[in-house]
């Protein structure tokens, strides 16, 4: 199985926008740009939600079923590693082996010696085309790639193999994602983790490494741009020529685990992307459920009502729902609104505050990330929330469609 040129990371946490969201690929695709979605949920999602990858999957088949989508799709276990990726078997054909906290983890003597010696014909100044800098390795950077990451990718290989005895080669697409920690992988340390995949027979075809700077959840990128686009451009031509000189597969790509909604970078991964005429794997559905809260909010009256609900509740439980993302948070608690400010809000302020654009005075990112990880309190609202996003159908699904295609789409393809 190769994974397309294009796709794009969809799906939701509560399992209901899957049409809304194949609409903008569709909507995409009649521009001119081949994107493919990929359906992709989480072990800490489904946990939280209480859900199962099989809701995932049913969600995929009945939008593509109900749109008539032609062309290829997945269903992407996200962030799995040995210990949950067997409930996902069954329903899934892509994984995203995460292997981030194996990271640091230093080698075995030996196993450090044999990884030298295996990589010990780059030692010296490696030049990558498309790059103007020439790298310089030595057999000290080598040892110290493999005290870093020798160990992930001897874990990926457990995995990988644990898959494919179930899968068969042709049944799956496996991305192994690096981007759950606190230091970014360069472009040269890439290039290393990839030639080792390869050496370890893992058919790697997407890979996320962490980016330099704050991914924070649902809000834009604030940090050095012009780093980003450096750094990206060179991970990029590292992809590219790990194809040739290594005989990766030919589909394979970065993967941009962008915490949602990174608007200010999308034109320059679009610009390296064409340059290098790579492919590129987004993954970035989390904030299809702020859409479903702005939808709620826009609706009036009982939709307002609960999108207030679910703010100050999460306002009350702020250390609780912020605590297991607190790498990836970046809320100034004294920008919040008191409760009572929010309740005198209607439907347009809600709506105002949460929608991401930073251009519009009543927008506050505080505010919108808050949400964005309040998940929970939607969870244990149950029917009530379910209800509401039935009732509010048509303007939810107008808000999720919106999203995906205007602002991400166009502005990653199109721009
Ligand atoms: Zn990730």
């Amino acid at each position: 199985m190769k994974i397309d040129k294009y796709s794009f990371g969809v799906g939701d946490r509560f399992a209901k926008e899957g049409k809304a969201q194949l609409k903008a690929i569709e909507a995409i695709n009649k521009l001119g740009v081949p994107v493919v979605p990929v359906w992709n949920k989480s072990f800490r999602e489904h946990s939280i939600v209480k859900t199962s990858q099989q809701s995932v999957r049913k969600e995929a088949d009945e939008a593509v079923k109900s749109l008539g989508w032609k062309k290829n799709y997945y269903v992407d276990a996200d962030h799995i590693g040995l210990k949950t990726v067997d409930e996902f078997l069954e329903y899934s054909d892509f994984f995203t082996i995460d292997v981030a906290h194996f990271i640091g983890t230093p080698a075995d003597e030996k196993a450090r010696r044999e990884f030298v010696e295996r990589h010990s014909k780059y030692i010296g100044d490696l030049k990558i085309p498309g790059i103007d800098e020439v790298f310089k390795v030595d057999k000290a950077y080598l040892e110290a790639a493999a005290d870093k990451y020798l160990k992930a990718i001897q874990e990926v290989e457990k995995i990988y193999i644990h898959i494919l005895v179930r899968k068969g080669k042709e049944n799956f697409i496996a991305e192994v994602s690096m981007d759950e920690t606190d230091q970014a992988q360069s472009p040269l340390e890439l290039f290393f983790i990839l030639a080792e995949l390869k050496f370890q027979k893992v058919e790697v075809q997407t890979i996320a490494p962490k980016f330099s700077g704050l991914f924070a959840k649902g809000i834009d990128y604030y940090d050095n741009l012009e780093n980003f686009s450096k750094e990206f451009e060179q991970d990029v031509a590292v992809t590219q020529y790990a194809i040739k000189e290594l005989g990766l597969p030919e589909s394979l790509k970065l993967s941009v685990h962008s915490g949602s909604d990174k608007f200010s970078i999308y034109p320059a991964m679009g610009k390296a992307i064409k340059k290098f005429d790579a492919g590129i794997h987004v993954k970035t559905a989390g904030t299809t459920w702020l859409e479903e809260v702005i939808g709620l909010a826009k609706a009036g009256g009982e939709g307002l009502e609960i999108a207030r609900k679910i703010y100050t509740r999460s306002l009350e439980r702020y250390d609780e729902l912020t605590g297991p993302y607190e790498t990836v948070l970046n809320i100034d608690k004294s920008k919040l609104p008191a409760p009572e400010t929010v309740n005198g809000w209607d439907a347009r302020q809600f709506a105002n505050a949460l929608i991401h654009d930073p251009d519009c005075p009543d927008y506050n990112m505080h505010f919108r990330q808050l949400i964005h990880v309040g998940y929970k309190i939607a969870v244990e609202l149950g029917d009530e929330f379910k209800n509401a996003l039935e009732n509010c159908r048509q303007v939810i699904e107008d808000q999720v469609y919106t999203n995906i295609f205007e602002r991400h789409l166009k502005r990653l393809f199109l721009q």
